[in-house]
């Protein structure tokens, strides 16, 4: 048996399609563009990457882009002062601070200071509540594309056994809020976990977010088990840089009934899930219809 491969690059695209036929509909007919803001403070070389692409993708799907790109030794009442008078700015819908943050900014401050209807991150703690306690929330983008995935792939997902291994604030714990919003019955592993091959060899469905190149292996992995490798690693392997996952994917595809490579897989979905939260926290502030499918 061979996995059916869950095409992120492909889902990703469909996604963008759907918020840029809505975004084409809310500036014909109400005369509204939604706008994102992406805030970078200083020069790291991969967030400068992140920034460029989602700035083109958000004008790809016809929204405004606003980049703020600041000094690494800018202050925290500068970058506080900043976020206050985009919160306060009708025409941004979505703010995004990259992280991560120069050391001496303090990032739950800073991301604490969004204004939650805009946090198209999903990070800000009142988001984070709503999403724990089942509420209407922002979604963390990766997460958020992870769902999607699983709810095309699966339809329903109740009652399945779904492992994350990963309890990051980023991914792991809001993974967990969402499949447990789906009726998953979830556990959650980690570096402490014990047996974790035996835990994993369980679930239906595996979302892997460890950061650890090609950890968890085909024999691990339950018979026809859906397996979402969220991992981003960079290794060299025979003399060349390689992009690899959580998940030792040679291994697994034999095994799994379906399963994301790296790259083309969760990476594409998190961007496209930008676009589709700002598009929701455009409609929310304007009080219209949210589009069907862009959001948990
Ligand atoms: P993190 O470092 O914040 O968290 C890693 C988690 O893995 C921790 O909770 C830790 O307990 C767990 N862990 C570590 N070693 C373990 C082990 N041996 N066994 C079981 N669990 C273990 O990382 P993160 O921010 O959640 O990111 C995880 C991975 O996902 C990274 O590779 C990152 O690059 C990638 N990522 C990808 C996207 C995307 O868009 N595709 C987005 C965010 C993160």
């Amino acid at each position: 048996m061979t996995a059916t491969v869950i095409d992120g690059k492909a889902f990703a695209a469909t996604v963008r399609e759907k918020v840029g036929t809505h975004v084409s509909r809310l500036k014909d007919e109400h005369g509204i563009t939604p706008g994102l803001a992406v805030v970078l403070v200083g020069e790291d070389p991969a967030s400068q990457v992140y920034v460029r692409s989602k700035g083109k993708m958000t004008v790809e799907v016809g929204m405004n882009s606003m980049e703020h790109k600041l000094d690494v030794d800018t202050s925290e009442a500068d970058l506080l002062a900043l976020i206050a008078q985009l919160n306060a700015d009708p025409s941004v819908h979505g703010i995004l601070v990259q992280l991560p943050l120069p050391d001496h900014l303090d990032s739950d401050l800073v991301i604490n200071s969004i204004d939650p209807a805009k946090d198209v991150d999903g990070f800000h703690i009142s988001n984070v509540g709503l999403l724990g306690t089942g509420q209407k929330s922002m979604v963390p983008c990766t997460p958020l594309g992870c769902l999607m995935m699983l709810r095309d792939h699966h339809g329903s997902l109740s009652g399945l056994n779904a492992v994350v291994i990963g309890r990051s604030n980023i991914v792991g714990k809001p993974m967990a809020n969402l499949l447990l919003g789906d009726s998953c019955t979830v556990t959650i592993a980690h570096s402490r976990t014990k047996d974790l091959q035996g835990v994993v060899s369980q679930a239906d469905i595996v979302v892997a977010a460890v950061g650890r190149p090609e950890m968890v292996l085909g024999d691990w992995i339950k018979k026809g088990a859906t397996v979402i490798d969220v991992g981003i690693n960079r290794i060299e392997r025979d003399g060349k840089n390689k992009l690899v996952g959580d998940v030792d994917y040679d291994s697994c595809v034999a095994v799994a009934g379906a399963i994301t490579p790296v790259p083309g897989g969760v990476g594409p979905m998190t961007i496209a899930c930008l676009l589709a939260n700002t598009i929701t926290a455009c409609c929310r502030a304007n009080g219209l219809p949210e589009p069907d499918g862009l959001t948990a």
